[in-house]
Parts: C-alpha cells; sequence; structure tokens
C-alpha cells in the first residue's frame, strides 16, 4: 500500500527548535557529551505550591471535561490578572484557554485567515508564527530587523507593509528569537500607525512578559487606537515553568474569542481540568518564585554576554527579556571546518553540533538566516562549558 500524506502536511515544514531538541537528545542517546541550548523552556520545575494545587485539584473531582473556552475560575483569575498586571479590562467570555499559547495562535490563524490574506509578521519571529499563517493559504510579510537595530522593527516599516489585505499583525516582545523588549513609546507609535487601518486587527505574544529585565513588560492592547482589536496571547509555559502542563491562554473581541471556541470544541474539547484549576491558583498567589526564576535568567544573560565577548564571527545585541541570545554569525558564512563548508545558519548550528556537541537552532527558520539562537535556560555549569566549546568552533574556522 502506498500512503499518500496530505499536500497540508508535505507543505508544512517541521518546528525547527522540536527538530533540533530531538537531534540533541539522538546525539546524547548515541553516547555523546551534547549540551542543548536549542529547546526554549526554562529549565525548573514547576514551583511546589503549583504542583500541590494541582493534586488537590484532582482529589477534589476536577477531572472532568470543562468548558471548552476554560474553567470558569481559570478565567476569571486570568481577567484579574489582566488587570493587575496590565491594566487591561476584560469580560471572562473573551479568553479562551488553549492547549498552550501555540494552539491560541493555531486558533487565531484558523479564526480569521483565508487563502489571499495577509499577516505582517517582525522578524525574527519564533518559528511556528509562519507555518502556523501558512496553514491556511494566508500570506506572510515579514518585517527584518537586524542585530544593530536591537532586531526592533520600525513604525515605517509597518506603515509600508500594511495594505488592505492585511488581516493581523503578529509579535512577541518580550521577543523569541532576539530577547528584545519593545518600550510604550514604540508600541505607542505602532499604535498610532494603525490608527489609519481600523481593520487591521493585533497580535500581541506576550508569553515572555515575567521574564523583562530592564524596565517594565508592556502590552500594546494599552493603546486606545488598538485595545479594542488586540488580541493578547499569553500562558502558564515560561513565567510558571509549566512548558509541560500545556495552558496558554488569550483575550480577544468577542466574536474571536467565540470563533476560537468554535474551532476549539471541534478539535480538542479544551485544556486539562486539574491543570486549570492549579493554573488559577497559580496566577493569583503572591509568590516570589517568578521574580527569582527572572534574576536567575538575568544572571545567566551577563554571564553569557561575557562569554561570548570577543568570540570571532559574533555580533550581539543586549536581549532585555526572555532567555535567548540571537548572534549574527554571517561573517563566518563561507568558512569550513574539516572539509565542511559553511554557507548558513542550518550548516552552522549542525556542524556546532556534529563538531563541538552544542545544539542550537538555525536562524533561517525565524525569518533571518545570519543568525543562530542560542538558548541559556540552563545551568552555569552548562553554559560555561557550552561557551567554551562554542569559542573553539569559531576558532577553528578556515
Ligand atoms: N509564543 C512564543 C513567542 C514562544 O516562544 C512559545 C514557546 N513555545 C509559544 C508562544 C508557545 O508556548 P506554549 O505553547 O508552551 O504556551
Ligand atoms: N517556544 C520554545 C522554543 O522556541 C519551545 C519549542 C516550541 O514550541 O517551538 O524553543
Amino acid at each position: 500500500m502506498q500512503i499518500r500524506l496530505s499536500n497540508t502536511v508535505n507543505n508544512l515544514v517541521e518546528s525547527a527548535t522540536i527538530k533540533m531538541a530531538q537531534m540533541a537528545r539522538d546525539f546524547k542517546s548515541k553516547g555523546h557529551d551534547v549540551i542543548s541550548l536549542s529547546l526554549g523552556e526554562p529549565d525548573f520545575d514547576t514551583p511546589g505550591f503549583i504542583i500541590d494545587a494541582a493534586h488537590e485539584a484532582m482529589k477534589s473531582g476536577y477531572t472532568h471535561y470543562t468548558p471548552v473556552p476554560g474553567l470558569v475560575e481559570f478565567r476569571e483569575a486570568i481577567v484579574k490578572k489582566l488587570k493587575r498586571d496590565n491594566n487591561l479590562d476584560y469580560d471572562i467570555n473573551q479568553i479562551v484557554v488553549s492547549n498552550g499559547a501555540k494552539q491560541c495562535i493555531y486558533n487565531i490563524a484558523q479564526a480569521l485567515l483565508d487563502k489571499g490574506d495577509e499577516v505582517v509578521i517582525f522578524a525574527p519571529y519564533w518559528v511556528s508564527y509562519s507555518a502556523i499563517v501558512e496553514l491556511t493559504g494566508a500570506k506572510v510579510i515579514g518585517l527584518n530587523s537586524e542585530v544593530q537595530d536591537d532586531y526592533k522593527v520600525t513604525a515605517d516599516q509597518l506603515k509600508n507593509a500594511l495594505s488592505d489585505k492585511t488581516k493581523f499583525i503578529l509579535f512577541s516582545s518580550p521577543c523569541n528569537p532576539t530577547g528584545s523588549v519593545y518600550t510604550k513609546e514604540e508600541l505607542g507609535t505602532f499604535a498610532k500607525i494603525l490608527e489609519g487601518y481600523p481593520d487591521v486587527l493585533v497580535v500581541s505574544d506576550e508569553i515572555y512578559e515575567y521574564i523583562v529585565f530592564e524596565g517594565e513588560h508592556q502590552s500594546i492592547a494599552q493603546f486606545e487606537q488598538v485595545k479594542h482589536r488586540t488580541i493578547v496571547v499569553n500562558g502558564m509555559s515560561k513565567g510558571f515553568a509549566m512548558t509541560g502542563w500545556r495552558l496558554g491562554y488569550m483575550a480577544a473581541p468577542l466574536p474571536i474569542a467565540k470563533a476560537c471556541a468554535k474551532i476549539q470544541g471541534q478539535v480538542t474539547s479544551g485544556a486539562t481540568s486539574f491543570g486549570q484549576k492549579a493554573a488559577a491558583i497559580a496566577l493569583l498567589t503572591e509568590s516570589n518564585e517568578k521574580a527569582k526564576m527572572k534574576a536567575i535568567f538575568k544572571n545567566r544573560r551577563d554571564l553569557m554576554l561575557e562569554l561570548m565577548n570577543g568570540i570571532p564571527h559574533m555580533l550581539l545585541n543586549i536581549p532585555n527579556g526572555a532567555f535567548y541570545l540571537f548572534p549574527d554569525v554571517s561573517s563566518a558564512y563561507g568558512k569550513s571546518l574539516n572539509g565542511k563548508s559553511i554557507n548558513n545558519s542550518q550548516d552552522l548550528a549542525e556542524a556546532l553540533l556534529s563538531e563541538e556537541f552544542v545544539a542550537t537552532v538555525a536562524g533561517a527558520s525565524f525569518g533571518n538566516d545570519n543568525c543562530i539562537r542560542i538558548s541559556y535556560a540552563t545551568s552555569e555549569n552548562q553554559l560555561i562549558e557550552a561557551a567554551k566549546r562554542i569559542r573553539r568552533f569559531f576558532e577553528k574556522l578556515k
């Protein structure tokens, strides 16, 4: 029998972050001493009080289906959180909880996009944005930015990209993969530009909200011009070290929230019940766990910047959030190592893995082939050893 897969899946690119994390595991299982700086997930375990809350929830009957858009307690907690942390006002019916922020973005794309529509995405962007948009037949309009501009898109770039085909703009701040954080002023200028495009929606991915080192996280949803047409995406994975729980949420204009719940009702029926109960407690409990994790990430960022200093071919911005470095390594292209020539970010990431057993992710999949992504969500000892290997690798290039 010949199995014929759909054109949809044949045309879908594999997630580069997940692929590279798997390659690292494969190398490890063959006995190599791999340091994986590929997957973007906190290395911390979920704080104990959240795990205890999930146990309690299971024991007290939270083992059934929840309403499709989410458990009432969790959605109420999200509404409170959005008011408390972001000064944003939402009704519980505007909140939809999904299996990770990834599914929120998927739901949004499915709810809004048709073939021929355009989505303006700030690049470098998280790998799944383009794949999720392209699955619908819509077109990605990427706005490039480079290391010397702290990987920030300008208001003029945004203005030039918008058209009557634009359905929404999509970006993350803090940004995966660059760690860049847009300021209130910068977001305000985007909002002003959007005033002239009243039918364009904004999808603001704020999943790294709690990992900002200097200044405060800002949401574009605070601006009058775009308040009523912004979809805020957030989740438990990064700030609370809950990646495996698969819990994300969005706050959206009511028709969009309803459309996303309708899709979800046919696809997953919603997220795990006891996880949602525990996540509600996580959002509402005062605890210094988030701050502790953030302080550790900041120390690691500073350590990495110091360790990377002076490595040939590596140009860096100073990331103000998340837990990634996104160095421009393009001056190494054209060089080679042990007969293998390095002409792009994929060649470089693969050579670094096979030569020095350090797993990173090629920048091409984030929309910038000049770069590689290094996740520093791992212990200081691992980072020190990884930096040694990375330096040796670049010094060996001829
Ligand atoms: N957005 C960004 C920018 C991310 O880096 C991630 C990481 N996985 C997600 C969304 C999705 O997170 P999750 O599905 O784990 O909530
Ligand atoms: N967001 C993380 C990353 O960028 C997790 C993997 C994924 O979902 O892409 O590595």
